[in-house]
């Protein structure tokens, strides 16, 4: 038994913990003057939650491979810093959250045309390769207006979000509480019927689609429009604050 899945296991998180030390991200002052100016749920935290998410963010750059695709010519440290805080933000609640199977992020030049589906894509979550796709020019869109309920960047890391918690073979999967889950799960088939008939137009209709994308927009909008998206839902999003483990609305008003 010296060789089983429990030293496997503690084998790799030795691995794992001195390859954090030697290559460890520090953020910059350029950094921090990006997440200010261009981070809203960043610059609105307290300063104790900020310091949590500038220790969470070294550590999602310390892991992540972020490649350059289609074109681009290189990856920017804007690019990797806003992405890494989009992973920071949607999966806050979880300290050792760290979207581990996805270790690389592709980056576009701009919406890339894949073969597979025989159409132009903004972004997508490929399990199988371990990979965040994105198109570089529609995450910055998705950024622009943060207050819309619509952008690329939560949408896809959402996607992956609910991937791994479902991935079993490292330590971050069932991380969401099975009965919040099974509540989400029943909104949901009662909120797609909703957006399908076209009697609450809250959601966009990519919503209605499938499950998983409906729990991406709903995300979207639980970062970007919360406010609204209580008052309007307060079941469903009171859900989602047990199911993330966060609230963006007591959160976001740490500077106010
Ligand atoms: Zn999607």
């Amino acid at each position: 038994m010296f060789f089983g899945p429990h030293y496997l296991q503690l084998f790799g998180d030795a691995l794992r913990g001195v390859y954090d030390l030697v290559f460890h991200y520090r953020l910059t002052a350029a950094d921090l003057q990006l997440l200010e100016r261009h981070f809203p749920y960043y610059s609105n935290l307290n300063p104790r939650h900020q310091g949590e998410f500038r220790r969470k963010l070294e550590m999602v750059l310390t892991r992540k491979k972020f490649i350059s695709r289609g074109g681009l010519k290189q990856v920017s440290t804007e690019m990797k810093v806003l992405i890494g805080a989009t992973i920071v933000q949607v999966t806050f609640g979880f300290w050792k959250v760290f979207l581990s199977h996805f270790k690389k992020i592709l980056i576009y030049p701009d919406t890339y045309y894949s073969t597979i589906s025989k159409s132009y894509h903004r972004g997508e979550v490929n399990p199988r390769f371990g990979i965040i796709v994105l198109s570089w020019p529609c995450f910055v869109e998705g950024m622009a207006d943060h207050r819309d309920g619509v952008n690329l960047g939560i949408h896809e890391i959402a996607h992956a979000l609910k991937l791994e918690n479902r991935i079993q073979y490292n330590r971050e999967s069932n991380f969401f509480h099975p009965s919040v889950w099974s509540d989400f799960m029943t909104h949901s088939l009662r909120e797609k019927e909703l957006i399908r008939s076209g009697r609450d137009d809250f959601f966009r209709e990519r919503g209605a689609v499938d499950a998983d994308e409906f729990f991406a927009v709903v995300i979207e909008n639980f970062f970007e429009r919360p406010v609204e998206f209580k008052a309007k839902k307060e079941e469903l999003y009171q859900i989602m604050v047990q199911l993330l483990r966060q609230d963006p609305i007591t959160l976001g008003s740490g500077r106010t």
